[in-house]
């Protein structure tokens, strides 16, 4: 199949590179990521500046056709399927470094690119290991190249894809897979002050993050007993049961103030 590959952490980090090397294996692959880092943009696009997209190469895999994009995950997603490689049969993002589990697919430009593609019709995965330094990147492009068979033969509905968080382990040590929901996980909120030479205050965003998931069917807590978790994502945000009670309740309230 034809397999159009991108991410949040930039062409040259090393998730997106183990991706290819596997999935080019049984795969014809394609390329279009961003030119540096761009983690934790979520779905913004640019709108007002030109895009480039410079042609480069994936360490190791000079074959494969690969653009480095000025752009956001959603960008380098879009400029592909509309001119630079259309038409691929799926849209795999990743392999990202560091866990897109819970809240997290609301700021991961990796959960972006992958839902960009969804909602313009494509198959897509996002694929996250577990391990920030990239520990065991190729249990998770194993289970990528799993993914890969599975959606092709259980298409996704229109704007859903999956979302795929593997523990960096080795592929043996698995403990399985858990298809679950996701959690809600608190940030840390306090910034750490520092001042700079010049004696004017900056502010280091914390990275520290709690989940209440203990013991719940969640993502969360799933990733970190060692299974590989999957969830099916849709755009829609919308609280239903809120809705449909606020119909009911709304035009009274209105009526009645
Ligand atoms: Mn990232």
């Amino acid at each position: 199949m034809k397999l159009l590959l991108s991410n949040d952490d930039g062409v040259f980090a090393s998730g997106i590179r183990v991706l290819a090397e596997t999935l080019s294996k049984t795969h014809e692959i394609f390329v279009s990521a961003p030119d540096a880092e761009r983690s934790g943009v979520s779905r913004s696009m640019t709108l007002f500046e030109p895009l480039r997209a410079k042609p480069t190469k994936i360490e190791g895999l000079p074959e494969i056709p690969a653009y480095a994009v000025s752009g956001t995950p959603v960008d380098c997603v879009r400029l592909a399927l509309g001119n630079l490689f259309p038409a691929p049969d799926i849209v795999v993002s990743g392999i990202n470094l560091g866990p897109n589990l819970g809240t997290d697919v609301l700021y991961s430009g990796t959960v972006a690119a992958a839902h960009e593609a969804a909602l313009l019709g494509y198959q897509a995965i996002a694929v996250s290991s577990l391990s920030y330094k990239g520990e065991f990147l190729e249990t998770a492009a194993r289970v990528a190249e799993i993914a890969v068979d599975y959606i092709s033969e259980h298409p996704m509905d229109f704007g859903t894809l999956l979302n795929i968080n593997v523990p960096g382990i080795p592929y043996e040590e698995l403990k399985g897979i858990k298809v679950t929901s996701t959690c809600i996980q608190q940030y840390e909120l306090e910034f750490i002050e520092r001042e700079d030479p010049l004696g004017r205050k900056y502010y280091w965003p914390p990275h520290g993050r709690t989940s209440c998931s203990d013991g719940m069917d969640v993502d969360d807590r799933w990733a970190r007993e060692g299974y590989v978790t999957v969830t099916p994502l849709m755009y829609d945000l919308t609280d239903y049961p809120r809705l449909r009670n606020m119909q009911l309740s709304l035009p009274d309230w209105i009526a009645n103030r």
